[in-house]
C-alpha cells in the first residue's frame, strides 16, 4: 500500500494531494503495463503519449510557464515508485522543455510546447559533451553567426536523454561573448534541421533512450535562441536549479518501492524456524531504509516548496535534495537486493532492476561530487566568508 501520509506535510495544499491521486491511478493502471516492451524507444514514445493523453504532462509543460516543483516532484516520486521508464519519459517532457518554458519567446512556446505536452513529440536537453560533463564550462561546441539572422552549431553532444527520438533539442553552445561559461548560448534545434545527426545510440545499467549528437554546421534562426547571447550557462543553471529537486524525488520514489520490497520479503520469507523479520538485523535494514526515505522525502519537498515560494536560486537545498536522496536510494535498493539474497539479484526482479535504476541519478544533473561542492559554498556564504 503507497504511503500517502506526507501528503498532509504542511508543504502540500489540497490541489498537490488531488494531483497525486490523479497521478497514482494513472500510474496503477498504465506505468509497469507500458514500461515491459523490450523496445525501449517504443516503449519511452508510448508512454509520452499516454502521459500526454491523460492530461499528465501539463504539469512538465505548464499552460501559463509557471512549473510548480511540487507537482513535479510528487509525480516523479510516483511514477518512479512504479517503474522508472515511465518517470523519464514524464521528466525529459520537463527537461527538454523548461528552459523554453523559462526563457522562450512566445514564437517559440507556441512552436515547441503543445506537441510535447500532448505526448505527441518528445523533447531533450542536450549539455553534456565527451570532453564536458561535470565541466560545463569547458564546452565545445561552437554557435558562430551566420550573417544577421542566424547561428550554425559545430560539435558533439552524449549521453542525451531522447537522442534519436526527440522532435527537438535545447542545445547550448559557446558563442563567445567571454570565456568560460560567460561566453555560451542556448538554443531550439529541430531534430530535422539539416546538418544534425545521431552518431550513436548508447546502452546504459537502465535502458534509456540516450545517444550522441552530431551537429555539423546545423544553421539555427536567431529566434530559436533562449534568452540573450552569452547567457547559456544561466538558462541551464535556473532549468536545473528546477529539475534537479525532482531527480531527488524519482529517487525517493524507487527507495519507497525498495523499502516496500524488504519489508514484504522479510514478513514472507521463512528462515531458522520464523519470519526473517524476527532476525534483528533485518528489523535494522528496514529502520535504515524507512529513515532514509523519510528524511529524503523531507529534503526534496522542502526544496521544491521554497522554489514555489519564489525562491529565486534554490541551489543549496535543491543540491541537498538530489545529494541525499540519490545516495539514499541506492543504499535502500541494495538493502532490498541484500534481503532477498539470490532472488535479490535474479534478472528480472524488481529489486534488481532497482538497483540498476538508480546508479545513474547520482550521476546526471551534477554527480554527488558537484553537489557537494555547491552545499559546501553555500555554506562558506552563510556563514559570512567570500568563496573563491
Ligand atoms: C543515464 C544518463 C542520462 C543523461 N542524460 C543527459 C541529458 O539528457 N542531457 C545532458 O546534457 N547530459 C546527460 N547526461 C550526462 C550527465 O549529465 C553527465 O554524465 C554528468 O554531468 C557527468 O559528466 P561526465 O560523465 O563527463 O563525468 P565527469 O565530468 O568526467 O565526472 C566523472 C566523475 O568525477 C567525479 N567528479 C566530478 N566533478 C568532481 C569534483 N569537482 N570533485 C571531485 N569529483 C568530481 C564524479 O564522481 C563524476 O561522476 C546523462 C548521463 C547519464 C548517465
Amino acid at each position: 500500500m503507497a504511503d500517502s501520509d506526507f501528503l498532509h506535510w504542511p508543504f502540500f495544499e489540497q490541489r498537490h494531494r488531488d494531483w497525486a491521486a490523479r497521478v497514482e491511478a494513472w500510474a496503477a493502471e498504465h506505468a509497469e503495463a507500458l514500461s515491459h516492451d523490450t523496445d525501449t524507444d517504443a516503449a519511452t514514445i508510448a508512454l509520452t503519449r499516454a502521459l500526454g493523453e491523460a492530461g499528465l504532462l501539463e504539469a512538465a509543460v505548464p499552460r501559463d510557464g509557471k512549473l510548480d516543483v511540487r507537482m513535479l516532484c510528487i509525480a516523479r516520486d510516483i511514477l518512479a515508485r512504479h517503474a522508472g521508464l515511465a518517470d523519464f519519459a514524464f521528466a525529459m517532457a520537463g527537461l527538454g522543455t523548461g528552459s523554453i518554458s523559462l526563457f522562450g519567446s512566445q514564437e517559440l512556446k507556441d512552436r515547441f510546447l503543445p506537441a510535447v505536452r500532448q505526448g505527441r513529440s518528445l523533447a531533450a536537453f542536450a549539455l553534456s559533451e565527451p570532453e564536458a560533463g561535470s565541466d560545463v564550462a569547458a564546452l565545445a561546441t561552437i554557435a558562430q553567426p551566420d550573417g544577421n539572422d542566424a547561428y550554425r552549431l559545430t560539435g558533439q553532444k552524449t549521453w542525451i536523454s531522447n537522442g534519436g527520438i526527440a522532435g527537438h533539442y535545447v542545445a547550448f553552445a559557446r558563442t563567445g561573448e567571454a570565456p568560460g561559461a560567460k561566453g555560451l548560448s542556448a538554443f531550439v534545434v529541430p531534430a530535422d534541421a539539416p546538418g544534425f545527426s545521431i552518431v550513436e545510440r548508447i546502452e546504459v545499467t537502465a535502458p534509456h533512450p540516450l545517444a550522441t549528437l552530431s551537429f555539423d554546421g546545423v544553421r539555427v534562426p536567431v529566434e530559436n535562441m533562449l534568452g540573450k547571447p552569452g547567457e547559456g550557462f544561466k538558462v541551464a543553471m535556473a532549468t536545473l536549479d528546477v529539475f534537479r529537486a525532482t531527480v531527488g524525488a524519482a529517487a525517493l520514489g524507487f527507495a519507497r518501492r525498495a523499502l516496500e520490497l524488504t519489508v514484504d520479503r522479510a514478513s514472507n520469507r521463512k528462515l531458522f524456524g520464523g519470519p526473517l523479520f524476527d532476525q534483528q538485523m533485518s528489523q535494522a535494514a528496514i529502520a535504515d531504509s524507512a529513515t532514509d526515505v523519510e528524511a529524503a522525502a523531507l529534503l526534496v519537498y522542502r526544496a521544491a516548496w521554497l522554489k514555489d515560494q519564489g525562491t529565486p536560486r534554490v541551489s543549496r537545498e535543491a543540491s541537498m535534495a538530489k545529494l541525499f536522496a540519490t545516495e539514499a536510494a541506492q543504499r535502500a535498493a541494495d538493502r532490498a537486493v541484500q534481503i532477498h539474497g539470490g532472488l535479490g539479484v535474479t534478472r528480472g526482479h524488481k529489486t534488481e532492476e532497482l538497483y540498476r535504476e538508480v546508479r545513474a541519478l547520482r550521476v546526471y544533473e551534477g554527480a554527488s561530487e558537484v553537489q557537494k561542492i555547491i552545499i559546501a559554498r553555500a555554506e562558506k556564504d552563510r556563514h559570512g566568508q567570500t568563496t573563491g
